[in-house]
């Protein structure tokens, strides 16, 4: 079997995000697998034909990230994106609002438009019934799924791994990570079902993705075995929510947001993520993440309280889902100046000034790197100081040569 050239390069760096969009283009011969110490990567196991290596070269976020043909917005930040509306908002559904990650505003569009007809089902990604700290991606045909589905999932996911099979059973919204819609708006440039029949892509904002060993940590430092665990949500119920595992004997053990995703999961999150060019869903229709209140400091405060999303209409079919769920009263939104986006996600902010600098150690440490188009790096870098550029270009060299990524 002659290896991927793609795939290769894609190893050699550990570039791979996991969205299993080359699993998609050449199902039988390439299968999305665990591989330590939890992502799931591409398993080659057949040869792959030019058309299927020219697909994934041309659409893989780990080799590309092309944003120079989205339709262009009134608003364009080097650090947010393009934006028809920007503002923060919350579904009406309380069940919704509260079971959701944020205010549960993805899933009430979602919701809507499979009730409206726009869609004839959601592809999305909830918890793993056979696996109940993993994730597994399906079909949402009504609320009742949407709802189950709803909470952001900090483990590995690869939604587009069945991409085939979504296509064949009809017209659909999608859900997932940035990098996923960036992988199937590439690939959309080829396969031109993918535009007739997928007219809403979503997307959160993304951290990136831990390891499934960061949530055995977390398993850990609850006192749980993974054979106890019947049920484990990430977060949600409530906002930001717990960490929670519910056991067979149906008692639970739980951890705070802050001591989950910040002491154990946020140290777990793949390479790729390290460098990602568009962690906020520029190439999404509707992107939204948590509006986080500032405290006393000006950081972001995770003190429990209703859910509160961000949302940012990107595309003109985003704009048009937001107003037609607003006058089904669906969800309610307050407009938001794009410049306050900083205060509720600071670290997002500071990942996208320091990808250059990081770009630049990758290149003299001698390693693959991801083409990056019309995503407004050196935009982005010129509003990071020197000091702190210099910093984020010896802290990654100095991993390189320690052989610590
Ligand atoms: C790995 C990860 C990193 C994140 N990083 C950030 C961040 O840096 N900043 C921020 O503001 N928000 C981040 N979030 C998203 C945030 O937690 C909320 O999902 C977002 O605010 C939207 O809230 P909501 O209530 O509208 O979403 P909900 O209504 O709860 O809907 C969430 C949707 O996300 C989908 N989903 C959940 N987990 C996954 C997964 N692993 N892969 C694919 N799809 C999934 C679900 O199917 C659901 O449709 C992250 C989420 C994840 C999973
Ligand atoms: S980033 Fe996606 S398409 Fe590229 S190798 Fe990884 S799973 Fe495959
Ligand atoms: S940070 Fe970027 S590469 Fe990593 S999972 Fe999120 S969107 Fe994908």
């Amino acid at each position: 079997m002659t290896p991927s050239p793609s795939l290769e390069r894609v190893a050699r760096g550990q570039l791979c995000s996991g969205c299993g969009l080359c699993a998609g283009i050449a199902p039988g011969a390439v299968a999305m697998a665990m591989a330590p110490p939890g992502y799931l990567r591409p398993h080659q196991s057949a040869a792959l034909t030019d058309a299927q290596e020219a697909g994934i070269a041309a659409a893989c976020p780990a080799l590309i990230v092309d944003e120079s043909d989205l339709a262009p917005a009134p608003i364009d930040d080097p650090l947010w994106g393009r934006a028809h509306f920007v503002g923060t908002g919350f579904a009406h559904d309380d069940t919704l609002r509260h079971r959701a990650s944020s205010g549960g505003v993805l899933s009430a569009l979602l919701a809507h438009a499979l009730a409206t007809g726009m869609v004839d089902f959601v592809v999305q990604t909830g918890a793993d019934p056979d696996s109940p700290t993993g994730n597994r991606t399906d079909v949402s045909a009504d609320a009742g799924a949407i709802l189950a589905a709803a909470g952001s999932r900090y483990a590995p996911s690869a939604p587009l791994a069945d991409l085939e099979a979504w296509l064949a059973r009809g017209r659909f919204a999608f859900v997932g990570k940035p990098c996923d819609v960036t992988a199937l708006r590439a690939r959309a440039r080829t396969d031109p079902r993918i535009a007739a029949q997928v007219p809403l892509m979503l997307a959160f904002f993304c951290a990136g993705i831990p390891s499934a060993a960061g949530t055995g940590r977390i398993l850990a430092k609850l006192g749980v075995e993974p054979h106890e665990v019947a049920a484990f949500r990430y977060r949600g119920d409530g906002w930001p929510g717990f960490a929670t595992a519910t056991l067979h004997d149906g008692s639970t053990r739980r951890m705070s947001y802050a001591d989950s995703w910040g002491d154990i999961l946020s140290k777990e999150v793949q390479f790729r993520c390290k460098i990602c060019p568009d962690a906020v869903g520029n190439a999404a229709d509707i992107a939204c993440a948590d509006a986080w209140y500032g405290d006393d400091r000006g950081y972001p405060s995770f003190a429990e309280q209703d859910g509160r999303s961000l949302v940012i209409a990107r595309s003109m079919a985003g704009l048009a889902l937001l107003d037609a769920a607003r006058a089904a009263s669906v969800i309610s939104t307050e407009p938001l100046a794009m410049a306050e986006i900083i205060r509720m996600q600071p670290s997002q902010a500071r990942r996208k000034r320091q990808i250059l600098s990081r770009l630049a150690a990758m290149a003299v440490a001698g390693r693959p790197r991801p083409r990056y188009r019309g995503v407004q790096l050196r935009q982005a870098a010129v509003l990071e100081s020197p000091l702190a550029q210099a910093r984020s270009f010896a802290g990654l060299l100095r991993r390189f040569i320690q052989g610590r990524t």
